[in-house]
């Protein structure tokens, strides 16, 4: 507060401070004459008697007080000025009281925080590598790592027993929305355990954040669920539990129905119908159902029709395909609802209605935003056919330990495996997951070649930690975290950007720096690198 009776001179200088301006001021605290109770410093204020500009600032590009709806590309281009607004650096001190509390509770347990190399070879997670040409080695190139995966094993045949570690990764993907090429882990790995000490452990773990840093009580244990009956009832393999309408599988009642002859012949050469039931409502427009049999279409399913159930009749498609007299009642009970059904291969109707469950749970609204719904989900299938890779991949990672014996396992049998897995799901978003490992080098050895590796490259590869295996491995397991996505869905954000002091765009560019840039020839020289279309 300056004061014009006071000091006129003070006054007047102060008049050409701007916005950001960073000034030294002393003077006398004060009782406000007309307190404002709706701002902090609403009660007190300084009579300043002498100040010092200690730097002006230019006119700003980005409002920081006032909300203003700003581009990303502005944002991160002036990041700094972006993290001073209020909301952006609360999520940033969030971010640190939550680091400190998993901390605090890890070390209290025992566990030791361990560094492992950012300059590596490949850890297979699914992703490309980015890779770090070595200079004194021509030729040859270091990977960034996707996860420590293969360093906490070791640690773990180290007899180090419980490590973890708040660790970047690197994972080369293409543009996906949401994604950071780098982002950060919490990375756990226990020896001697089996999956219910990580649950455990785990369930811990998250009551202790949220009590100690927002003062929240979950329930734990947090409830499990296995991954048929997840892709069973909410088509995901992360379901948000925050509501219901859960799918039926109406086959049983559409073949009781007397259906078509192609729909009985459908079942009979192992197809499923399903159905999911949303409350009818105007808000489900008929263009939005109308388009929802071309989208069924295009994901693969062979058979989609909608049917509103109103009084006691049932109308729309669904009438002409299924529509004999009462089915609509087995389905959808006495309720005025929209039945949405599918028909098809399992999983390929199973996904299909669970995403439309999510939609529809939007457009009506039906998840509460303040809810935590945990959910453990297990018992994955150890591999799984790739269409885009075309080829068998692992569903976890191919250190994940089968639960049951793999040895003498051949053909499409690799199939019906299932693993020691599992992913930890809040409200339908993943925030980890993790596996018993296998510590076995020839169960090991078996995995890697129903992977499509042959004997020289699983040496080449990974034979340094077949060869650890060999010296008295431990049983081990562990789990990883993305915190990035953990902070953001407990801030309550939309974004992991608005979490990360510094991400990149969409497209992995960082606006503030200009990265990735183009390097110097004589850069690359050094690095025996010949760039192809310059
Ligand atoms: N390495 C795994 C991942 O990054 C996590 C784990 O299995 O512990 O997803």
């Amino acid at each position: 507060m300056f004061d014009e009776q006071e000091d006129k001179v003070l006054f007047d200088r102060a008049n050409l401070l701007k916005s950001e301006y960073v000034i030294r001021a002393s003077g006398i605290v004060r009782k406000r004459e007309n307190p404002n109770p709706n701002i902090p410093t609403g009660y007190y204020e300084v009579l300043v008697r002498d100040m010092e500009v200690l730097n002006e600032s230019a006119p700003l590009p980005i409002q920081i007080i006032k909300q203003t709806e700003d581009s990303e590309e502005i944002r991160l281009k002036y990041r700094y000025l972006d993290l001073r607004r209020e909301r952006m650096k609360n999520n940033i001190i969030m971010r640190n009281r939550i680091n400190f509390e998993i901390r605090r509770f890890l070390n209290e347990r025992g566990f030791i925080d361990i560094e492992t190399p950012f300059l590596t070879k490949s850890t297979p997670e699914g992703a490309r590598d980015f890779l770090v040409p070595s200079r004194i080695n021509p030729g040859r190139f270091y990977a960034l790592p996707q996860s420590p995966q293969i360093f906490k094993q070791l640690l773990m045949v180290a007899g180090f027993e419980k490590y973890f570690q708040i660790v970047k990764c690197f994972r080369d993907e293409d543009l996906r929305a949401d994604r950071q090429p780098e982002f950060t882990q919490l990375d756990i790995e226990m020896s001697f355990v089996d999956e219910n000490d990580i649950y455990e452990l785990i369930d811990n773990l998250f009551f202790s954040i949220l009590k100690n840093v927002y003062n929240i009580e979950i329930t734990i244990p947090i409830p499990r669920m296995k991954y048929d009956e997840a892709m069973s009832r909410f088509g995901s393999d992360r379901p948000d539990l925050r509501f219901g309408m859960e799918l039926n599988d109406i086959t049983g009642i559409v073949k009781k129905f007397e259906p078509k002859d192609f729909i009985a012949e459908g079942i009979e050469n192992g197809d499923v119908v399903y159905a999911l039931v949303s409350p009818l409502s105007e808000k489900i427009t008929r263009k939005y159902l109308d388009n929802l049999t071309i989208r069924a279409k295009d994901a693969g399913c062979r058979l989609f029709s909608w049917g509103k159930v109103q009084n006691g009749g049932i109308s729309g498609p669904f009438k002409k395909l299924f529509g004999r007299d009462g089915i609509q009642t087995d389905i959808a009970g006495d309720n005025q609802a929209i039945i949405y059904s599918c028909m098809g291969e399992l999983r390929t109707v199973q996904s299909f209605l669970g995403e439309i469950r999510l939609e529809i749970g939007k457009i009506l609204d039906l998840a509460p935003k303040d809810r935590l719904n945990f959910i453990w989900i297990t018992d994955f299938p150890l591999f799984e056919w790739s269409e885009d890779e075309n080829k068998i991949v692992s569903v976890h990672h191919p250190f994940t330990s089968p639960k049951e014996d793999i040895l003498n396992v051949e053909g499409d049998d690799v199939y019906r495996i299932k693993s020691r897995s599992y992913d930890l799901v809040l409200n339908g978003v993943e925030l980890g997951g993790g596996s018993i490992r296998i510590h076995r080098a020839d169960v090991q050895e078996k995995v890697f070649s129903i992977l499509g590796l042959t004997k020289e490259e699983i040496d080449e590869k990974f034979g340094f930690l077949l060869e650890a295996f060999k010296y008295g491995a431990p049983p081990h397991g562990g789990i990883a975290f993305g915190l990035d996505r953990m902070v953001m869905m407990f801030q309550g954000e939309d974004s992991i950007r608005e979490v990360i002091p510094f991400p990149k765009t969409a497209s992995g560019i960082c606006p503030l720096t200009g990265a990735p840039d183009e390097v110097s020839e004589r850069q690359l020289d050094e690095l025996g690198i010949k760039l192809k279309n310059n």
